[in-house]
Formats: structure tokens, C-alpha cells, sequence
């Protein structure tokens, strides 16, 4: 159900009388019989699901939406958000209950990666903590290197990320040049990796690195670095077309000396284990994108209500209403893949192709919705302060990202 502007003035402390005119995110309720996110079949949440739902977007809307922009100008979210998202139990929901996780579903992800696309606050990088980093770590980790991260990255006191990407090596991640070289019971790292999500704040990196100069992808292995090690050196955080509260950084590795143990999974097995863990990630883009699809429709579906021309409301216009019977039709038709795809995860049986398409679809969609939303807002939606306008830059990055949407093409293509 959607928040009515007052109440979300009242909320976000707006009083001017353009702030009127901003429509406030998304809500989806289960019983609302006009709600998107009911058409269609969506059957794979349970009550439980739905609880944890609430707890979610209580956090969102209270300790993240109202900070938002002061965050966007910081280009980061505070550290103090990370213990709160920890001690609410939002983060690392699926890792062991040994650890501190709730060994849930991933549907209790989903649902918090949703709830945040709701927001609208792109800025925390939860997902890619929790539901990325810390995987790697679970799957492939020793006992000691679980033990290490694990309880202190689900308590929200370490945050991670994982390097991959190079200034000269993205998609062809064979290409990439950082060096990791065996030294008596060491390794020394050199080399420098950019675009790393949670970079700047980072407290332990997933490092991709070469053990094998000479075997392309053979030779790729995964360390796992504490980012206080001597020769860890973070560069600047990026200025970036959006998602600017969240931080991206470049990292660069001088002579970095890591002992053997550091080692995450198998020597120069590295490559097979991004592989695995990459149907995952895509999933998580597509679901992200279409919640945030979602949000942006009902967003506009509101605002267009709402909005005089010619007498009466936009909505009278044939034009309008087509252009949003597309999107929802586009939507509620995506959603049912989507949610297709998040089944399959949940019993272990989404494979990369799948996974691919899911994320160049929904990510185009997302891209393709967010920009008709902008333009059903007229000079409104190229506003800085209405949701539709953050929403169509932060979408930009869903298509690059996570293996670039021709990437996935050339992947689906393989399987023709
Ligand atoms: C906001 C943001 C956050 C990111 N976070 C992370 C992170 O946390 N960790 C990380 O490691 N990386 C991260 N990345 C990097 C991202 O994964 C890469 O940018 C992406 O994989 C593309 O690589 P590239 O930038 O080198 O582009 P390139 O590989 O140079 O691609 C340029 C263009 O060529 C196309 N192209 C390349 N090869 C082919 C091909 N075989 N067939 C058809 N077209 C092709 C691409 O699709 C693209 O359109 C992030 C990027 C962004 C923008």
C-alpha cells in the first residue's frame, strides 16, 4: 500500500510545497488487491517470510531513508549502520547459526535485497556483504578463516568485499594481471583492482589474483586478506552517476605479504569457484531490479493520480494509461520468471544460464521502467529529491556489473 505524501512529509520532514508533489515508495502489502507485487502467482514466501519482511522494511524506512541524501554527499553510509543492520539480524541471514547467522532461505534475502530496492536507499552494501563475500568465505573458507570473519561480518563489526575487476581486465577476467607470488610460507600480492563495491569501508577483501601467470583462468586464485595488512593500500573512493552513498573504491597491493593459510579454497581453483558463486550474485541483480522496477511503477502509478493537466488527472490521458498497462504488464510477467528463478536457487537448481537471463532482463527492464517513470514525471522526475530520478541513475550500474548484460547473451548464446 502506498504511503500517503503527508505521512510521508510528516516522515522525511519535507515542507516545502514541491515536496508535495514527491510520491513516497513503494509499499507492497499482501492483502492489497491493487498491489503489483500480488499479480500474477507469487507463492513462494511463507508467514515467516512476511514477518521478517516488516522487521526489514522498518529498518529501511527508519534508519536508512531519512539519512539517505546526507549520505549520497558523503559518498558512504556510517559504520554505526552496519551494528545496527547486524544487531536487527539482517545481516548474513544464510550463513550457519554457528557463526550467528539464522541458517535461513534464500528468500530472506531476497527479501531484505527487495525491501531495500523499495527505499529507494541503495547506499548500504549489504547484499554484496552478505549474500556474495561471505559465501566465498562459508563455501570455501578454512575453519579458522570462518572462524575469523564470519561472526564478526554478521554482527556487523567487519565489512567485506571481493576484487575482481582491474582497470584493464572487467569481463575478461582471465586478463587480469595482479600477481600473487609464493615465497617460503608466504604469498606477496602486488597488483591493483577498481570499481569495488564497500572498497573504501572495507575491513577484509576477497583478492583474485594470479598464482599461475601462464594458465589464463587455470592459474586464478582466491585470498582472503585482512585490509589492515602492511602493502593494503585503498585508493580513492569513486565519484560515480549514482548510487553515490555507496562507496566504490580502487585497492592497490605493494609487496603485500599474506601467509599460505590466506588462501581462500583450492590454488589456482579460483576461477571455478567465482563461477559457481556467480549464479547467485546475477540472481540477486535480477531480483534487485525488479523490486526496484516495482517501486518505480508504483511510484509513478501514484504520482500520475495525483497529478492535474487539461482539467483533470494525468490518468485520464490514453496515452498514460497505456504506457503504464506496458510496464505493469512487462513487470508482472518478469516477476513471475524472477521469482521462478528464486524457487530454483532455493532447491539448489538455478544454473548459470538461467541466472544470466534473469539478470540481463530484469536489469534492461529495471532501466527500461525507471526511464518511463522519469518521463511520466516531467521535469519533476529529472529532480535530484524525487525517488524516479535516483532510481534511473542508480539502475544504470545493474547492467554493467555482475558480468555485463552482453556477457550474459554470450553465456545464454553458448547453450544454443
Ligand atoms: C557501481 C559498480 C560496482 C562494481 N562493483 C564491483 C565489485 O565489487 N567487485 C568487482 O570486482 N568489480 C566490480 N565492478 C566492476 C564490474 O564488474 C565491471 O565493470 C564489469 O564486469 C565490466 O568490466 P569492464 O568495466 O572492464 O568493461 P569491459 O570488459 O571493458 O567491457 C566494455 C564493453 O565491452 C563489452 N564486452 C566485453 N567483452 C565482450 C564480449 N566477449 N562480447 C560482447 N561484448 C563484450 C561489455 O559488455 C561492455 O559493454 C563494479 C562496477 C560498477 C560500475
Amino acid at each position: 500500500m502506498l504511503l500517503n505524501s503527508r505521512v510521508a512529509i510528516m516522515r522525511f520532514g519535507r515542507s516545502t510545497s514541491r515536496a508535495v508533489r514527491k510520491s513516497s515508495s513503494f509499499r507492497p502489502e499482501p492483502q492489497a488487491a491493487d498491489s503489483l507485487i500480488q499479480i500474477g502467482t507469487r507463492k513462494i514466501y511463507d508467514d515467516s517470510h512476511d514477518q521478517f519482511r516488516s522487521t526489514a522494511r522498518n529498518f529501511f524506512d527508519s534508519n536508512c531513508r531519512p539519512f539517505h541524501e546526507k549520505w549520497e554527499e558523503a559518498g558512504e553510509v556510517p559504520r554505526n549502520l552496519w551494528k545496527e543492520a547486524g544487531e536487527t539480524g539482517l545481516l548474513g541471514v544464510t550463513m550457519p547459526e554457528q557463526f550467528g547467522g539464522m541458517d535461513a532461505d534464500i528468500l530472506y534475502s531476497s527479501v531484505l535485497w527487495q525491501e531495500q530496492a523499495y527505499s529507494f536507499c541503495t547506499g548500504p552494501g549489504f547484499a554484496l556483504h552478505s549474500e556474495i563475500v561471505m559465501p566465498y568465505i562459508n563455501n570455501y573458507g578454512s575453519e579458522e578463516q570462518k572462524q575469523e570473519w564470519l561472526p564478526r561480518m554478521i554482527a556487523g563489526d567487519a565489512i567485506g568485499c571481493i576484487a575482481m575487476t582491474e582497470p584493464g581486465a572487467g569481463s575478461d577476467l582471465a586478463g587480469m594481471r595482479t600477481s600473487a607470488k609464493e615465497d617460503g610460507d608466504d604469498y606477496i600480492i602486488n597488483g591493483s583492482k577498481v570499481f569495488i563495491t564497500n572498497g573504501w569501508m572495507s575491513d577484509v577483501c576477497i583478492v583474485c589474483a594470479k598464482t599461475d601467470p601462464n594458465a589464463g583462468a587455470k592459474g586464478i586464485s582466491l585470498f582472503l586478506v585482512d585490509t589492515k595488512t602492511p602493502g593494503f593500500r585503498k585508493g580513492q573512493k569513486l565519484k560515480k552517476m549514482g548510487m553515490k552513498a555507496q562507496d566504490t573504491a580502487e585497492l592497490f597491493f605493494d609487496d603485500m605479504r599474506v601467509p599460505k593459510s590466506a588462501l581462500l579454497g583450492e590454488l589456482n581453483k579460483g576461477f571455478i569457484a567465482l563461477m559457481e558463486e556467480l549464479p547467485q550474485e546475477r540472481l540477486y541483480i535480477a531480483d534487485n531490479g525488479m523490486a526496484a522496477a516495482e517501486t518505480c511503477y508504483e511510484t509513478t502509478r501514484a504520482y500520475v493520480k495525483e497529478r492535474k493537466a487539461f482539467g483533470g488527472p494525468l490518468t485520464d490521458m490514453k496515452t498514460i494509461r497505456y504506457k503504464l498497462a506496458c510496464m505493469k504488464t512487462d513487470i508482472c510477467v518478469a516477476r513471475t520468471f524472477i521469482d521462478h528463478c528464486l524457487a530454483l536457487h532455493v532447491d539448489k537448481q538455478l544454473d548459470s544460464q538461467t541466472a544470466s537471463m534473469a539478470k540481463a532482463m530484469a536489469s534492461d527492464l529495471q532501466n527500461v521502467v525507471a526511464g518511463d517513470c522519469v518521463q511520466l514525471h516531467g521535469g519533476w522526475g529529472y529532480m535530484w529529491e524525487y525517488d524516479v530520478c535516483r532510481a534511473y541513475v542508480d539502475g544504470k550500474a545493474q547492467p554493467i556489473y555482475g558480468g555485463t548484460n552482453e556477457i550474459m547473451m554470450e553465456l545464454v548464446a553458448r547453450t544454443i
